[in-house]
């Protein structure tokens, strides 16, 4: 026996992804028998038959053993990180959505790498096709047979558009083509033109998911256990009559009323048992809602509410498992699969995220970059966080999708040094957390190069000894580098003189003077025909740890000189000098 696959609508805003869901639900409704479309909790199913009726010709000499496609009906690539099953994407496939007349978008680009990232088999549905130039619409056609009536002009810019979406989709490392092009569909992804809003294309774009399920999905859409369901939480609300309740789908096994079962919480998991169980009755126009209606059974893949208590502790995105023997071993598994896959590293950020599936997605994003992650975890920013943030390196904390909360923004102010990078777009989030990267970077570098004491020289000019001790005043010329108050001289024999007190220019104190100026400066502890004279040349001392950080800093050619004969002179005495 093999399951439905699920499937899940991604793509940029507007798009298309909610029209298209309607669309596909609007191709089963009025194939005349409303009853044919299946509504489940937070998902719609359509049936083989309806496939059939919908694709007619398309299909009608092929024989399908999946019987029907269920779609989850929140789309979006959110909604695909945060349903999990085993640790991987609860969608078995997806379809991500690009409006053919914009192409690419930032959303459609974080939706491709979230697939690649799960792996999921997915095609791109070339969506507003009825807004190219010249479109004559045919309501609910399949391309094959709306496409010969259009103009060549009409035709060539899909042509077009189309092609701008297989070169995008080779940037970003995936070989797609037109759906009638591909033989294997492993290897390239099909890209189906469709309207949602004429639904043009449906049929296409049914077939093709058919076809990729059928033929590579089988082994995962086997029905394994057929009594121990197995879940993944939608949603988590109360309700009136029925106290807490998780909205889920089963996607693997059944469930039955008064089963025993596992659902993962938020400090541990939780055992309780079926009080009830509720689907959407049959034959309900699902556009107006409609009543739930008891059942004692469901089988997978399903949608479905379940009230029992104990349950408002759990967090959307959570497995629930139904248990047929030892409860502990359930109550690991579910444990396990609860918790976040983040490879951490000694240094690195703090991330947060809305849920275990966005952390990860996340973490993968930073990896991708080869930035390392201290600490991971679900939920607000609290003051914990920012505590632990501000030891680390970087002291950061991207939060993902979720909240600072009160007492964690107080400690940010205070901590001024913790950067925080909140966003709800991945890629938005990750640009602004690189660009704070660098600009934290570069402000080090100005701080490191105020901190060190730099490499420069200087000549004692003649006829400019204007004070000859206590302190010497002289006037020199910089050959190169810089002269700073405070620092001290060297001389060519390795003899360290005194400290500079100040550098002045026609009166004033300078903070530092530079190659090509010609200053005077005071000197304490020297006397001018002692241990100084005038044509002296006289090097900027520098301690050993500034040399060896000097290594890091970009020098000019004469700076670098500079140093290196005060290398030379310092190694007289000591070899090793600043190696
Ligand atoms: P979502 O943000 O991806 O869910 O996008 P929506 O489904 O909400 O669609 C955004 C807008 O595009 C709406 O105004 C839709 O009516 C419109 N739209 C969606 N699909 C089509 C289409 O195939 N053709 C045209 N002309 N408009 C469309």
């Amino acid at each position: 026996m093999i399951r439905q696959p699920i499937v899940c609508v991604l793509g940029h805003i507007d798009h298309g992804k909610t029209t298209l869901l309607d669309a596909i639900r609007g191709s089963a409704m009025v194939q005349k028998e409303p009853g044919r479309i299946t509504q489940h909790i937070g998902a719609t199913e359509i049936p083989l038959d309806t496939i059939y009726q919908v694709c007619g010709p398309l299909l009608s000499e092929k024989t399908l053993a999946v019987p029907g496609l269920l779609f989850i009906d929140t789309p979006g690539h959110r909604a695909f990180v945060t349903l999990r099953a085993r640790g991987g994407a609860l969608a078995d496939l997806a379809i991500l959505i690009v409006d053919v007349n914009e192409g690419f978008m930032p959303q459609t680009l974080e939706s491709l790498r979230i697939l690649k990232q799960y792996k999921t088999p997915f095609i791109i549905a070339a969506n507003k096709i009825d807004l190219l130039p010249g479109w004559q619409p045919h309501h609910g056609a399949p391309i094959a047979s709306t496409l010969p009536n259009q103009s060549p002009s009409t035709k060539a810019a899909l042509d077009r558009g189309v092609y701008q979406l297989v070169e995008s989709a080779y940037d970003h490392g995936f070989h797609a083509d037109r759906y009638e092009q591909i033989t294997d569909f492993t290897e390239t992804v099909a890209i189906v033109p469709i309207s949602a809003k004429t639904s043009e294309g449906i049929p296409e774009l049914l077939m093709v998911l058919l076809g990729l399920a059928q033929r590579y999905l089988a082994p995962r859409l086997q029905r394994e256990k057929e009594w121990e369901g197995e879940g993944t939480v939608l949603e988590v609300k109360e309700v009136e009559g029925l106290g807490p309740t998780i909205d889920i789908i089963l996607y693997n096994g059944s469930l039955r009323r008064g089963d025993q079962i596992v659902v993962g919480g938020v400090e541990r998991p939780i055992i309780t048992k079926v009080r009830a169980l509720l689907r959407p009755k049959p034959l309900v126009d699902i556009r107006l809602g409609g009543e739930l209606a008891p059942i004692e059974r469901v089988s997978a893949a399903a949608g479905v509410r379940i009230a029992a208590p104990g349950l408002s502790d759990v967090v959307a995105g959570s497995p629930i498992r139904v248990v047929s023997g030892d409860v502990a071993a359930v109550v690991e598994q579910v444990q396990t699969e609860a918790q976040p896959v983040v490879e951490l590293a000694e240094k690195g950020l703090v991330i947060k995220a809305d849920s275990v599936g966005s952390l990860e997605a996340l973490a993968y994003e930073l990896r991708s970059r080869d930035i390392p992650i201290r600490m991971a975890g679900v939920g607000d920013v609290s003051k914990r966080e920012v505590v632990d943030a501000s030891v680390g390196e970087p002291p950061a904390i991207l939060a993902f999708c979720v909240q600072v909360l009160p007492d964690a923004a107080a400690e940010l102010s205070e901590r001024g040094e913790v950067g925080l990078t909140q966003g709800d777009v991945m890629y938005q989030m990750l640009e602004d957390y690189e660009e704070w990267a660098s600009q934290r970077k570069a402000e080090q570098e100005r701080a490191m190069r105020r901190a060190i004491v730099y490499p420069g020289s200087v000549k004692i000019l003649p006829g400019c000894v204007f004070r000859v001790s206590k302190p010497a005043i002289i006037g020199v010329r910089v050959l190169a580098g810089h002269i700073r108050p405070g620092c001290k001289l060297l001389r060519e024999d390795g003899r360290v003189l005194g400290r500079v007190k100040s550098v002045q220019s026609e009166g004033k104190g300078l903070k530092e003077a530079i190659a090509g100026a010609e200053v005077a400066i005071a000197i304490e502890n020297v006397t001018v025909g002692r241990q100084v004279h005038v044509e002296d040349v006289l090097y900027v001392d520098i301690s050993e740890g500034d040399a060896r950080r000097l290594r890091e800093v970009k020098l000019n050619p004469d700076e670098q000189e500079v140093l290196q004969r005060v290398c030379e002179i310092k190694r007289q005495k000591k070899a090793s000098w600043g190696m």
